[in-house]
């Protein structure tokens, strides 16, 4: 049922079929990209974090909820997403609480464009503004790195700690763009926030590939056609890009072929489509 891909460093496991639902859970940073539906291996994880308020997106976040019980999680998990849907979703878990007769409790976190906040240790999160029809938000997962300077490499420990204590400044401090996740939005996102394309993994929608739905028809329902990527192809410097939200216009064992008759090879070797290897999709 789930789909499994390696880009660099990270896992991407779940399943993403544009329209249908939408779950993708990176375990080595311990996230989960969207609730569209509720895969049992995620039920472990305790960051969450939502695009958007579609069904395709959020559907499955009380059934999410309902398994972190059976994983005996006891503690609400946070649940990161644009802070214009706070309230609704809040409002929307509340009526089912009542019919679970069962609390299904989040810490909820509302984010507007810009905003970052410590997810825990070194990593952060910063919202990145999408445009669609509904508040949305992109997502990029930043690691804050802090490095001492090459002036004082070298020196002996003890010294190294007691110009510390002396308040001396020793450290440089690098941020790394780790991941970014960017889905249901016009390709103008890319523009807006050039960071998604220097982030080591973007993961990012692709809803349609060719000619069975026109430029003009995907952007009428904000969502990016494979004819803006390779127009933009130069612009990526990832070093993986996973392709998710793909239509299923397409079947899953025709898509790696379309990629590969229509994007430069420059940027092809990088993508990875996020597709089952079945031929089928899932559902
Ligand atoms: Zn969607
Ligand atoms: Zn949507």
């Amino acid at each position: 049922m789930l789909t499994t891909v390696a880009a660099g460093p990270y896992t991407v496991r779940g399943v993403s079929i544009g329209g249908v639902y939408t779950s993708l859970a990176i375990p080595e940073l311990s996230l989960v990209f969207d609730a569209g539906i509720a895969p049992r291996s995620a039920g472990g994880i305790d960051t969450i974090l939502l695009s958007h308020g579609h069904a395709d997106h959020i559907g499955a976040l009380p059934a999410l909820l309902g398994i972190r019980g059976l994983h005996g999680k006891t503690k609400p998990p946070r649940v990161v997403m644009p802070v214009e849907i706070v309230d609704d979703l809040q409002a929307a878990l509340g009526a089912l609480s009542k019919l679970q007769r069962w609390p299904l409790d989040i810490e909820a976190i509302g984010m507007a464009p810009g905003d970052e906040i410590e997810l825990r240790g070194d990593l952060r999160v910063r919202a990145v503004r999408t445009f669609h029809p509904v508040p949305s938000l992109a997502y990029i997962i930043v690691r804050r790195v802090s490095k001492l300077r090459p002036e004082f490499r070298g020196l002996p420990g003890p010294e190294i700690a007691a110009r510390r204590l002396a308040g001396e400044p020793m450290l440089d401090h690098e941020e790394r763009l780790e991941l970014a996740y960017a889905t249901d939005t016009l390709v103008s996102v890319l523009d807006h926030a050039p960071d998604l394309l220097k982030a080591r993994v973007l993961i990012m929608e692709c809803t349609f590939l060719d000619t069975r739905k026109t430029l003009e028809a995907a952007r009428a329902g904000c969502h990016v056609h494979l004819d803006e990527v390779i127009e933009r192809a130069e612009k990526f410097e990832n070093e993986h890009v996973v392709l998710m939200h793909l239509s299923q216009l397409y079947r899953p064992d025709e898509i790696a072929g379309i990629l590969d008759r229509r994007v430069p090879p420059a940027l092809r070797s990088r993508i990875i489509p996020f597709v089952p290897k079945t031929g089928h999709w899932p559902g």
